[in-house]
């Protein structure tokens, strides 16, 4: 139930994954695990996520379908039992840097999803040195299953929510976000701060050295301005085009002019290389705060829009901040 339950506690891929981990190991009362997923372009086995006793994903050479244990279990989609360990004919060393002497009794188990298997899922050495029994891989392939719904539930909701080309959030999502992020703002009384970013003189880039090459302008600025903002508390977003903008929660304006300034002068110094040499990118910035500057969704946006504005009127290469509500 809890690890069916897991895909509306996580966003984050990772931390789904060692939830569901973490609860394998514990409800079959083994040492430590992994999970591996399978990668649809290679054919490959990758270890994700590794837990419990000193046991870290260090090395993780990819397994090819069908090689050793984990191989076998993903190719033919049925868990396997081993309790000799290491020992265990069908076991390889893929390779890792990690004694795998230790390892006394491993089971394996498929992520099962409709017709596929996604990945697998190992558990190793249960304790107190007792072996793994039937029972112990009807379990581990019932949470197989149950974690491979879940896994492709979340996969699925990752790539609705984000933008192709920028790897930054759609639109819809920067307008759910926003509301609930301002709703958020007002129950507690904080303040939130949303960023709105247009490149300049963009047309000049398309028409001079095409498409593909303002694609790619497109995507070095998504990629700095992700890299200048905090992970995990500010959503940066593609709010359309060339447009990006950026909600920073509980951040007053002066705060948002700091973020928004490394962001202009990061991609300032950015070089783009064209066969026709080095291209420079500007962008223009409009900076507007809840509640200073607007009470709503609409108008904040609205604000942020014609701060933007101002700074392109104004010369470009800038930033400007809203005027305050009178
Ligand atoms: P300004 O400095 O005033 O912003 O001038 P600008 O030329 O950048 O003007 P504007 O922001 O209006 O230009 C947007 C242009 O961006 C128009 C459109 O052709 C182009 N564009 C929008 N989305 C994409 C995209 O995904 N890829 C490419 N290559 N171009 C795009
Ligand atoms: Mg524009
Ligand atoms: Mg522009």
């Amino acid at each position: 139930f809890e690890i069916s339950n897991a895909v509306n506690l996580f966003t984050n891929s990772e931390e789904l994954l060692k939830f569901i981990l973490s609860h394998a190991i514990e409800i079959l009362q083994a040492e430590r695990g992994s999970i591996m997923l399978l990668d649809d372009q290679t054919d490959e086995l990758v270890i994700k996520v590794a837990t419990g006793g000193r046991y870290r994903a260090i090395s993780s050479n990819p397994i090819k379908l069908g090689a050793g244990v984990c191989g076998k279990v993903a190719f033919e989609g049925i868990g396997i039992i081993c309790n000799e360990g290491f020992k265990d004919s069908r076991f390889k060393n893929f390779g890792s840097i990690m004694p795998v002497e230790d390892i006394n009794s491993l089971i394996c188990a498929p992520l099962k999803f409709k017709e596929g298997t996604i990945g697998v899922i190992n558990i190793v050495n249960k304790k107190n040195n007792q072996l793994f029994n039937k029972n112990d891989l009807s379990l581990l392939t019932l949470i197989g299953s149950q974690a491979a719904v879940t896994i492709e539930n979340n996969k699925l909701y990752e790539l609705s929510i984000t933008d192709g080309m920028t790897h930054l959030f759609v639109h819809r999502y920067f307008q759910a976000r926003l509301s609930e992020e301002l709703l958020r703002a007002r129950r507690y009384g904080l303040n939130l701060s949303l960023i709105m970013i247009d490149i300049d003189n963009f047309k000049k880039f398309n028409d001079t050295y095409g498409h593909q090459t303002g694609d790619l302008v497109i995507q070095k600025v998504a990629s700095t301005i992700k890299d200048t903002v905090r992970t995990a508390i500010d959503i940066p977003c593609r709010y359309g085009g060339e447009e990006m903008c950026i909600i920073l929660p509980e951040t007053k304006s002066e705060e948002a002019f700091l973020t928004a300034e490394r962001v202009r002068k990061n991609i300032a110094s950015l070089s783009v290389n064209h066969s026709s040499g080095v291209l420079h990118i500007t962008v223009s910035i409009g900076v507007a705060s809840y509640p200073l500057h607007a009470k709503d969704r609409e108008t904040l946006i609205k604000a942020s829009d014609k701060a933007m504005y101002d700074s392109k009127q104004a010369g470009k290469n800038q930033t400007t901040i809203a005027s305050e509500l009178s």
